[in-house]
């Protein structure tokens, strides 16, 4: 059987494109040089896919930052603001991607989501009305020139019309419909290139399919395809689909004269349902996701094959895929040194899934093949063995552990008269630069060129600056900065029994920014109070409020790579009692204001909106209360969330019922207000005033605009005013900066509203 591979990761295994990029950032490396950096990584990545015996490897997925943005560019959506940016090509798409400010302007970066269900992050294109939809670049088509260069026919993969035109915002009146015509020629225009170029097969991923679809959608995606399939000439198309089933269109795809039709048998629940019921024709092959490209779990081979032979049985074609792209796991396990190699052999990572997938291809052919049996010693049942006391922990929660009491309203006004904070709060995220002096110390200490002891001082010293800084800024709300952490999940993952953790399993956030999510191995428990030494410490050097800084069970459970034995939401109720030990330590140890950051709870919602509910926010969502019901009315929760829409789920944000909640909001132009105010939101909040994940300075002017928008939907009372997410990965001149003009538009504002509340200018 033959191999297909959706999408390859791209920042190298040792992370090598992000420390290129960063440098050419830096300006310490040419435009050349970082070129020939993500040359060298294609070539590696299409080597090491051909050398595994996978036959449709990708071209195209590469990307210097994101996949949707190379879209963009490729049919020359750019707005005009980086469009008259006098810069390099290149300059110009980073200006798009992070910002841009220096000699030749100051314009902020296109908005940034979350790609569907996962931890990756893409670049919103914006479309203007003038936007004329066109091939313009040629990225995609030098790439597959390039491997064909290097001998390697690939499969170019791009983002399909559907998909890329519902990602895209508009900016004028126009909309979906109004680019079908320009979108499907462009499209066609690119397949006569690839034609040129002697491409065989180019796969359009279509993952927007698998929500839920109207016939207008239905119409629209119809549309797209009817024109593009009649100008592909001898080019095959793939029509991809990734992250669920493809209900609502299945019949009508299926009628279409695509030549493959790749489907996802791991997170689509009706996938081979949909085939049985209405069969797959005998001209198309069907790429068969069954390779988890989400997590690290080996492929249980005997059930893998159940569903291949399956399909051969009803005589369908079909190719083993990945179920897709497999950007969302790390590279490979040859670097871990430390996990033992009981624990490594249940885990395949992307090098070890091109194998799977080689194996499976064979035996699906040759049931008898010896790689069975090895496969199936993994599935022994011995990995997991049952912690009694978290068990029983779980049985005794009751229902009333999911309600804090007193109701929030009483809270407020109790927790007004306590902090006597002024109007508009100030405060951050709870990260400061992780500077490159606070790495080395935690290198030091994993090298053993430090001690404990050492580290401790250091960090305490980091601690004692960090408080006088903000004192001296004058912010109201205080954080101790998070030296300690290395990442918000893996931190506490580090702390809890039932984890394991990788030394380089990165894998790609957004842009550079690469994370290291742990492995759920087994039941969870807090071994022993993890932060508040740290937040006591930061407390006993301040008058004013330090806020103690947690990750919540949602965000440490969509952070990490969970386990496949066990339901998602009994891990997170275990995770929940061990964060909830924590906040009620934190409180009895003087800490009267914790935030429990949700920065991922939206990652896991279900793609169909019919599905939010019962599979997902009935479980999540009080997981999160069981987490703060225990502490005291004056004690202040906070909560903070990024990047994601919240539009949709705002009740249910509510019903977290902290009392606090800081959200990204600069980059999406507010818009999340308008929802605030109709759904009559009662938390109070803190709507990010800035973008931190772009390096420039927002002047005061910028900001006092910001929140002068802010007052006008949302209650006076309620606003805080902080930064969109912690300044971790910020240069410490940059926060200064942005800080003073955060705390200067705070002033003007208090000015100007002070006399306007009648609580003489007090909250
Ligand atoms: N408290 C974390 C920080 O400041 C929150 C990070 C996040 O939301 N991603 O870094
Ligand atoms: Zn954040």
């Amino acid at each position: 059987m033959l191999t297909s591979v959706i999408g390859f990761p791209r920042v190298g295994s040792l992370r090598e494109l992000k420390f290129a990029t960063e440098k050419y950032f830096r300006h310490e490396c040419t435009e050349i040089e970082l070129r020939q950096v993500a040359h060298k990584l294609r070539r590696a990545a299409w080597q090491r896919q051909r050398e595994a015996g996978i036959t449709f490897i990708p071209s195209g997925d590469f990307s210097f930052y994101d996949g949707i943005l190379d879209t963009a560019f490729l049919f020359d959506l750019i707005p005009a603001r980086y469009r008259e940016l006098d810069l390099s090509e290149l300059d110009r798409y980073f200006a798009a991607a992070h910002g841009y400010q220096g000699e030749k302007g100051d314009v902020k970066a296109l908005p940034m989501k979350k790609w569907f269900n996962t931890n990756y992050h893409y670049i919103v294109p914006e479309i203007e009305d003038n936007a004329h939809f066109h091939l313009a670049g040629h990225k995609i088509l030098t790439e597959f020139a390039e491997a064909q260069a290097s001998g390697i026919l690939t499969k170019p993969v791009i983002c399909g019309p559907f998909t890329f035109l519902h990602l895209a915002r508009y900016m004028g009146r126009k909309g979906v419909a109004d680019y079908i015509e320009e979108a499907a020629q462009a499209y066609a225009e690119l397949l006569q290139n690839f034609a040129k170029l002697g491409a065989e097969w180019v796969q359009f991923d279509e993952p927007f399919l698998v929500h839920d679809l109207s016939a207008a959608d239905i119409a629209c995606f119809t549309a797209l395809y009817e024109k593009i399939l009649a100008a592909k000439g001898s080019v095959k198309i793939l029509l991809q689909t990734y992250f669920g089933d493809i209900r609502d269109i299945y019949p009508t795809i299926m009628a279409m004269p695509f030549d493959g039709v790749g489907l996802d048998f791991v997170e689509g629940k009706q996938t081979a349902a949909l085939v049985e019921q209405y069969g797959f024709p005998a001209d198309k092959i069907l790429f068969a996701g069954v390779v988890n490209g989400k997590n690290i779990w080996r492929n249980h081979y005997a059930k893998t094959l159940k569903v291949l032979q399956n399909l051969q049985s009803h005589g369908i074609t079909t190719v083993v895929s990945t179920s897709c792209s497999l950007l969302h796991v790390p590279y490979t396990l040859a670097h871990e040194q430390k996990l033992p190699a009981e624990v490594k052999k249940h885990f395949a990572f992307a090098y070890e899934k091109l194998t799977e997938l080689r194996e499976l291809g064979d035996l699906a052919e040759n049931p008898a093949g010896e790689a069975l049996a090895r496969n199936e010693e993994i599935f022994d049942g011995s990995r997991y063995v049952p912690d009694q006391a978290v068990s029983e922990r779980v049985k005794q929660i009751r229902d009333e552990d999911f309600t804090r009491q007193p109701a929030f309203a009483a809270r407020e006004k109790r927790q007004h008269a306590e902090f006597r904070l002024p109007l508009f709060p100030t405060t951050t995220i709870g990260s400061f630069p992780q500077t490159q002096e606070v790495k080395a110390a935690r290198k030091k200490l994993r090298t053993g060129q430090i001690s404990a002891a050492q580290y401790e001082t250091f960090i305490r010293d980091k601690i004692q600056r960090c408080i006088q800084f903000q004192e001296e800024l004058g912010l109201d709300v205080l954080v101790h900065g998070e030296y300690e952490r290395n990442d918000m999940v893996e931190y506490f993952g580090e702390h809890l029994s039932g984890y394991y953790f990788t030394e380089k399993a990165w894998v790609q956030s957004y842009g550079t920014r690469c994370v290291k999510p742990p492995i759920i191995w087994g039941d969870i428990s807090r071994k022993h109070p993890i932060t508040v030494a740290w937040s006591a410490y930061a407390q006993s050097l301040t008058d004013k409020p330090v806020k103690g800084m947690l990750t919540g069970p949602v965000t440490i459970l969509n952070w990490s790579f969970p386990r496949e034995d066990i339901s998602l939401e009994a891990q997170t109720r275990q995770l929940a009692l061990a964060i909830r030990d924590e906040v009620l330590d934190l409180e009895a140890n003087g800490i009267r204001i914790i935030q429990i950051d949700e920065a991922a709870l939206r990652e896991k919602l279900p793609l169909r909106q019919s599905d939010w509910y019962k599979e997902y926010l009935d479980w999540a969502i009080p997981a999160f209360r069981l987490v703060h019901s225990g502490v005291k009315p004056e004690t202040q929760i906070h909560t903070h969330m990024c990047y994601s829409e919240f539009t949709d789920i705002i009740p249910a944000i509510d019903a977290m019922d902290a009392d606090v909640i800081t959200f990204e909001a600069s980059r999406s132009d507010l818009q999340i207000l308008d929802a605030l105010q109709a759904n009559h939101f009662r938390t109070e909040v803190g709507p990010g005033v800035y973008d931190i994940h772009s390096p420039r300075v927002p002047s005061v002017e910028e900001i006092t605009e910001a929140l002068q928008k802010m007052v006008e939907k949302v209650d006076t009372r309620k606003l805080w005013v902080n930064p969109d997410c912690g300044l971790k990965t910020r240069g410490e001149t940059e926060v200064e900066q942005s800080l003073q003009h955060l705390v200067a538009a705070a002033a003007n504002m208090r000015k100007k509203y002070q006399n306007k509340i009648d609580t003489q200018g007090q909250r």
